[in-house]
């Protein structure tokens, strides 16, 4: 990383801290660090509301924070911005806004399970959940800007991340049953009865998992719901198929996180039923809301969650492919874990009753115009990796894995996001 670039913020500007932290994750992000100074002679940057600034905050938008406003429809301009009171784009509050979810906070449409619908966000107005579009805003930045055209700047090579979320573990029976029955396939149906109750069930496929992308020199995440009921999981985690699954992962070299349930119980008493202390998360159902989401994350101590995806579609769900600490605006400071957002979901495509090759297709179109500066989290649940109900889907896994090792794109685990991007 070179030299600190010294940035002076007029004393007279609300939201110091936020725009401290959005500025070093822009400047992070091009491989430099942040300096601020109070003495504006020192500085290569100066920030206020004021015209005399290189870079003009909207006082608007700290004006509705205050008042806590935060709708798009009330923060943004009709081409996605926030816009200072000289009719100029403020970049900076445009990507503070982005990254960090705002749109999100106190919701009050929430879908049936809870969670922000698609429908009402941002990216579903302007067609543009599939663009990386905070990112297109820090490259313009420092493509255009006569001052920061200036600096030499550097770039992450794009990671994937490969996680597996585990639902259910004993529900082949009844769905790829279910599934072979309609087509008539007796001889499988005779299969997934006996696997079930003699030998291994068809979903407790985690060494199976592994196995298949060790072939292309991949490792992974598993989430495990702790929680055995309707809404969550249909497996006991205390039992020995099971802890001996959770046991191979790490002994496998994968790791394994908390796939938190919904419902009653809390984080501590799922992490007490996990045993050691997980370092990351996953929403079961992508089920929480802003801000109290990440507020339980910080209260528990857990270091990473990966729930930061739209369920319904494809994409980013705060338009920035990166992973990053979300901004604590009660606490005035960011929060102490690292947020990664998930952008695929084999669930999503199968619910869209997508073909397999346009899903493939979409993930690396995004791929390619993403070759820096994301990482890529894919989450295929284990019930996937079956040729029955989701026949297809363990044939596309296999095609990203082999497609990503041929663009030279490696993995990334838990362990290593964390190292990296909590410093942000
Ligand atoms: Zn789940």
């Amino acid at each position: 990383m070179s030299s600190a670039i010294h940035i002076y913020i007029s004393p007279d500007t609300a939201r110091q801290e936020l725009i401290k932290h959005t500025l070093s994750l822009i400047f992070f992000n091009k491989g430099h660090s942040c300096a601020f100074t109070a003495h504006k002679d020192d500085a290569l940057i100066t920030i206020g509301y004021s015209d005399q600034n290189d870079f003009i905050i909207s006082e608007n938008f700290h004006q509705l924070l205050g008042q806590n406003v935060f709708s798009h429809q009330q923060q943004l301009s009709h081409n996605g911005n926030i816009v200072n009171k000289f009719g100029g784009t403020d970049f900076i509050s445009t990507i503070s806004y982005l990254v960090n979810s705002f749109q999100e906070y106190y919701d009050n449409d929430p879908d049936q399970y809870g969670r922000f619908k698609y429908t009402n966000s941002l990216q579903h107005q302007l067609s543009s959940v599939e663009n990386n579009t905070a990112q297109q805003i820090i490259d313009y930045l420092f493509t255009s800007h006569p001052k920061l055209k200036e600096l030499k700047t550097s770039a992450r090579k794009s990671r994937v991340f490969l996680t597996h979320d585990i639902d259910s573990v004993y529900g082949s029976v009844k769905e790829d049953g279910r599934y072979a029955l309609d087509k008539l396939m007796p001889m499988q149906i005779l299969r997934l009865i006996y696997n079930a109750t003699l030998g291994t069930p068809d979903w407790l496929n985690m060494s199976k998992i592994m196995k298949l992308e060790a072939e292309y020199g991949f490792k992974s995440t598993f989430y495990w719901l702790l929680v055995k009921n309707k809404q969550n999981s249909d497996y006991d985690f205390h039992s020995p198929p099971i802890a001996k699954a959770f046991e191979g992962v790490k002994q496998s070299g994968g790791e394994n996180g908390l796939h938190k349930s919904m419902g009653e119980s809390s984080f501590s008493e799922e992490i007490k039923t996990f045993g050691t202390m997980p370092r990351g998360n996953r929403f079961h159902f992508l089920k929480f809301t802003l801000p109290q989401g990440y507020d339980l994350i910080e209260e528990n101590a857990l270091q990473l969650d990966t729930s930061l995806g739209f369920s319904p579609v494809f994409g980013l769900r705060n338009s920035f492919g990166q992973p990053f600490r979300p901004f604590n605006l009660a606490k005035n400071r960011p929060y102490n874990f690292v947020e990664v957002p998930q952008i695929l979901m084999d669930r999503t495509f199968y619910n869209l009753n997508m073909p397999i090759v346009e899903a493939k297709k979409k993930f690396f179109d995004f791929v390619e115009k993403n070759k820096y500066n994301c990482v890529f989290t894919l989450n295929f649940h284990n019930n996937f990796f079956t040729e029955l109900k989701y026949r297809g889907y363990s044939q596309l896994y296999r095609d990203i894995l082999a497609g990503l090792k041929e663009l030279g794109i490696e993995g990334i685990m838990q362990s290593e996001i964390i190292e990296e991007y909590y410093k942000l």
